[in-house]
């Protein structure tokens, strides 16, 4: 949950999550907390950090015509994309099981092998990497509209560098998580899904912990806040001074965003020792002073309302569901077509193909159940950090409003979201939306 949606990755946690079981997106990493964009840094601030504003009030999200048709384009050509690659992964998958090379690769893997963790060895990674290749030409041609629409500026070669390390990352999770479902599934033929769940938990908590320290920094560089902002530093120990959260200073990073992109934004993530609040690089040029602590503001509104915690439950009480209909669905899907397509019953390895189809649809479908439930946090999250500045600044509800306004202009953010987007795919509500709604927040009563 970043404060914009942030395409690029979506696509990349949507489809972790689906090949993984649970682990990632909603878990760990992604309580992380959005924060929106951002701030600004005193020193690199070119105005005087006191100017207020605009000289108009920001009373909507609007767009220089030029931008307008970039971001339109942009943003409608990432929803399109999105249900293609959802069609594109659905079609993979039947294709390998009905072609029977799921079945094959079962073959081989039993063949050279009786032990079930060496067998799992051999299948996963064969499955995995030619799904992987498969689903390279959606990767790359999103991030070729990255580049034509200047929002990325990665070059290809490390791009693709990035690319196959999330790929062997993948693989290596979903190893893991293979072989152990499948030594539940042959233990518990009829209430795996139930003990599968039940892993879930430590599992997911694991993930949460570690993968701000092990794998974020594979993909971006981050570096204490403190470091290279300490007076932005003070500005956040001010305000969570004043929110009663005070936030240590070691826990704030500053990610190197710059070297591959355009777009701002901040997050919070981690769980417990690895919790922390990361700003990129960019929004810190991008933004003015009083617009970074609104942002700020904004994540601190998540810590204090519990999001994370929340968000956790929510997600484990989904997969708890998710995995019951995935037992019957595949019960249902392997009577059948089980035969049909070489599988013997779910313990089966060639099974993983079956339940991969099905973890694909039910993903898909579940997408807005989760955003609602982000939605509503990220409303919660935007009136926290708006009463959190009320006083602060002469006019808090325009510093919200026009930070909106930057973050919405340099993201290329969709000026006019259709609703049924709005309703499957957006994670925060429409950026107009929230604009209007910080413009025409109440004022506190003197
Ligand atoms: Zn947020």
């Amino acid at each position: 949950m970043h404060f914009l949606a942030a395409p690029g990755l979506r696509f990349d946690l949507l489809r972790l999550a689906l090949l993984v079981i649970s682990l990632s997106s909603a878990a760990p990493s992604s309580h992380a907390v959005p924060l929106q964009t951002a701030p600004p840094t005193p020193q690199d601030i070119a105005q005087p950090a006191s100017v207020t504003p605009t000289q108009n009030s920001t009373t909507t999200y609007h767009l220089s015509p030029e931008k307008y048709q970039k971001a339109i384009a942009y943003s409608r050509a990432g929803y399109r994309l999105y249900f293609l690659s959802v069609l594109w992964n659905l079609a993979v998958i039947l294709f390998l099981l009905r072609s029977g090379f799921i079945a094959k690769l079962r073959d081989f893997a039993e063949s050279r092998t009786r032990g079930h963790s060496l067998q799992a060895v051999l299948f996963v990674p064969a499955l995995f990497v030619p799904l992987g290749l498969l689903h390279l030409p959606i990767n790359l041609y999103w991030h070729h509209l990255s580049l034509y629409y200047q929002q990325s500026i990665q070059p290809w070669g490390s791009w693709f560098w990035d690319w196959a390390k999330a790929e062997l990352l993948e693989i290596a999770l979903a190893l893991l998580v293979v072989t152990l479902l499948f030594a539940l599934i042959r233990s518990k033929p009829r209430s795996w899904w139930l003990f599968a769940w039940l892993g879930a938990i430590p599992l997911s908590l694991f993930l949460g912990l570690i993968a701000p320290w092990y794998v974020d920094p594979l993909f971006n560089k981050f570096r204490p806040l403190q470091e290279t902002q300490p007076q932005l530093v003070q500005s956040i120990a001010l305000l969570s001074r004043r929110a009663g959260i005070p936030i240590p200073p070691e826990r704030m990073f500053l990610m190197e965003a710059s070297a591959k992109t355009n777009a701002i934004n901040a997050y919070v993530t981690g769980l417990g020792a690895s919790k922390r609040i990361v700003i990129w690089d960019t929004s810190i040029r991008r933004t003015r002073p009083e617009e970074l602590l609104f942002i700020v503001g904004h994540e601190m509104g998540h810590y204090v309302l519990g999001h994370v915690a929340k968000g956790f439950a929510y997600f484990l009480a989904l997969l708890f569901f998710a995995l019951f209909l995935a037992y019957r669905a595949l019960d249902w899907m392997l009577a059948r077509r089980g035969s049909a397509w070489g599988i013997r019953g779910q313990s089966d390895w060639a099974a993983l193909g079956a339940l991969l189809l099905v973890l694909n649809v039910m993903s898909f479908s579940g997408e807005p159940i989760g955003n609602a439930f982000s939605r509503m946090q990220e409303h919660a999250a935007d009136a926290y950090g708006l009463q959190l500045i009320q006083g602060l600044f002469p006019d808090p509800n325009e510093v919200a409003a026009h930070s909106f306004q930057v973050l919405g202009e340099e993201d290329l953010d969709d000026p006019n979201p259709p609703k049924f987007i709005v309703f499957w795919l957006y994670s925060h509500p429409p950026l107009n939306d929230r604009l209007q709604f910080a413009h025409n927040f109440p004022h506190p009563p003197k």
